[in-house]
């Protein structure tokens, strides 16, 4: 993987991009994220900080939300949070965490105010879908091209999880894969059926066991930081794909690499929006026996690299410059 920085171009300072990228999926969020600013910001984080205050010494809120698990101190936030370390799951998450409940309305109310705003007008998506949506930085193309590389084949099943309004599964479907979908928010889904042909489930859990082994590939764009439990996707995918199919998905990076590259960058991608951090130690433990090979995006990835996707040895992972604001893996479910 000593290749892997060949091609990388430069990215804009760490809050612009991962404000813009994010904003581009989920401008409410961010609008809730944001640490001060207009009266609807400061609420929400006012409400954040209060909660977590409230709930930092109870000890329900420190365990790990993917395994139970407890957790040591990696790093603090506003006195009141803290983002731990499981020691069973390897999970970066932050504490007090939020109940199963609390995070799905988070998504279905928080991520929903604004929406006339936030979603592309008809004209806009006109002229968005002419340039292939090649103006997000979340670049599907670029996605498509790698699936691509892995000889995911053209006609092939894919999966994405967290579609958001439906403009990666649109790019994905040009591009020749037959593309089903999930996303938790209804109306950037309602927005991506009506106006973009996405072909959604609206019930994962019952999609992936009645379709199991059926999908070439799977993949998810900046969502595993956001579910109660990572694993549990991770495991959907595995059980979603066929012998052979490659799951991929692209996270903020929580690795140390990152964090000693770019502290204050690194510190400002965990928090109330992001409860979970998602880095290669995880992600090794996640995906048990599978192979992988994880790396900072974008980047081009040697033949080598490839090739260990196909022939590494099981639960083996190749790990790549790890030192910029994503983290993108790749693993192949053994034949
Ligand atoms: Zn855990």
């Amino acid at each position: 993987m000593a290749r892997t920085s060949a091609s990388f171009s430069r990215l804009p300072h760490l809050p612009q991009t991962y404000c813009t990228l994010f904003a581009l999926k989920n401008r409410s969020a961010l609008r809730s994220a944001a640490l001060f600013g207009i009266a609807p910001r400061m609420n929400s984080k006012l409400r954040y900080f209060l909660r977590s205050a409230m709930l930092m010494a109870s000890p329900s809120r420190r365990a790990c939300p993917n395994c139970a698990g407890s957790g040591r101190i990696v790093s603090r936030k506003y006195v009141v949070t803290a983002l731990r370390r499981c020691n069973e799951c390897a999970l970066l998450y932050r504490t007090p965490t939020d109940r199963p409940d609390e995070a799905e309305r988070f998504y279905n109310e928080s991520y929903e105010q604004g929406t006339a705003m936030d979603l592309p007008s008809p004209a806009e998506l006109e002229v968005m879908k002419a340039q292939q949506f090649g103006a997000m930085n979340n670049d599907y193309t670029k996605f498509s091209e790698f699936l691509r590389e892995l000889e995911v084949p053209k006609g092939g099943r894919l999966f994405e999880y967290g579609c958001s309004w439906g403009y990666g599964s649109w790019v994905f479907t040009q591009h020749g894969y037959d593309v089903k979908s999930y996303e938790i928010a209804r109306d950037r889904r309602e927005y991506g059926v009506h106006h973009l042909g996405v072909n959604l489930t609206n019930d994962f859990e019952r999609f992936v066991n009645e379709n199991a082994g059926t999908f070439d590939a799977f993949f998810s764009s900046h969502v595993l930081e956001h579910v109660p439990s990572p694993s549990a996707i991770i495991d959907a995918a595995l059980k979603l794909l066929k012998p052979g199919g490659v799951l991929l998905s692209v996270v903020p990076n929580g690795s140390d690499s990152w964090r000693r590259a770019d502290p204050e960058s690194w510190r400002q991608l965990w928090g109330m929006v992001h409860p979970n951090f998602i880095d290669e130690l995880y992600l090794t433990r996640a995906l048990g026996s599978v192979s992988s090979i994880i790396w900072a995006w974008p980047a081009s990835i040697d033949d080598d690299a490839l090739a260990h996707l196909n022939t590494g040895a099981a639960g083996t992972q190749l790990l790549g410059a790890l030192d910029r604001y994503e983290l993108f893996v790749a693993a192949r479910k053994p034949h």
